[in-house]
């Protein structure tokens, strides 16, 4: 539990550094570079292009990471209807805030001390649990995440390959590139900087391959209408259309909840709640 309690706190700060970091690195060194290049007409540059791209992939990143952690899921031992004394109470054993999944498809997760409906996971990275109500962020956090960290990756390649003079064009070049610079940094002959960037290209690597990845679990997760913990339980997927499961989720209008990230198309939770 003590691990899982500094998990929760370490992983929010690293996802904090790494951003920090990616920000530093495009705003002062990828984007003023791509403006040195001779053959770029002013208005319509490479570099005002991949600005406009980065600065739209990183908002929708960092704004659904907000919105994750201001939409988590309400704890419903204090909720109105399910707290002691209220409707739901019979049903909850003695009325107190451990009873685990006592009510089908609730959760009582111990890092965030709450019980939660329709849970789904506990995610480190935003230190909250990911429900019904933050689950549509959650999904775009890890897709703009992952682009985000793509951009830069290509942008990245882009600035070794002028300063280094290195050719990417074999795709065995990015697997070599490591070692080659490891070796060349302890001779002396590569910057620390440069190092450094070398560094974070594998690291954009990893961790857009492990949101992509994980974006697309929880997407087919959806559709079948199932949550991860059910999946952990063994409960059997919902037997409905996969449109009604996108609906739960990213609305009526999901198609445009998904083209526009942060337009608030609002899920059939979110509605039912306006009621
Ligand atoms: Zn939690």
């Amino acid at each position: 539990m003590l691990v899982l309690r500094f998990l929760n706190v370490v992983a929010p700060a690293y996802f904090l550094c790494i951003s920090v970091v990616t920000f530093v690195l495009q705003l002062f060194l990828f984007i003023p570079s791509m403006f040195k290049d001779p053959s770029a007409t002013p208005l319509f540059s490479s570099a005002l292009l991949h600005g406009a791209l980065f600065l739209f992939l990183s908002a929708n990143a960092l704004g659904n990471y907000i919105l994750v952690i201001q939409n988590s899921p309400e704890d419903l031992s204090k909720g109105p209807n399910l707290g002691p004394g209220g409707e739901g109470a019979a049903n909850w054993p003695d009325a107190s805030r451990t009873p685990g999944s006592a009510l089908p498809g609730t959760h009582f997760c111990r890092l965030c001390v709450r019980v939660t409906q329709r849970h789904d996971h506990h995610c480190f990275f935003t230190g909250n649990c990911i429900g019904s109500r933050n689950m549509r962020n959650f999904i775009m956090f890890c897709l703009y995440t992952s682009l985000a960290c793509l951009d830069s990756l290509v942008a990245g390649v882009a600035y070794i390959s002028a300063v280094l003079s290195t050719s990417f064009n074999n795709p065995l070049a990015f697997l070599t590139l490591l070692p080659h610079s490891i070796s060349q940094f302890f001779s002396g002959a590569l910057l620390s900087s440069e190092m450094f960037v070398i560094l974070m290209l594998y690291l954009w690597l990893g961790i857009g391959l492990a949101c992509a990845g994980f974006c697309c679990h929880q997407m087919l997760l959806i559709l079948r209408g199932q949550t991860r913990y059910q999946v952990r339980k063994g409960t059997a997927a919902r037997a409905r259309p996969w449109r009604k499961n996108l609906q739960e989720v990213f609305g009526k209008r999901w198609l445009i909840g998904l083209l526009i990230p942060m337009l608030n198309v609002g899920s059939d939770y979110h509605r039912q709640k306006e009621k």
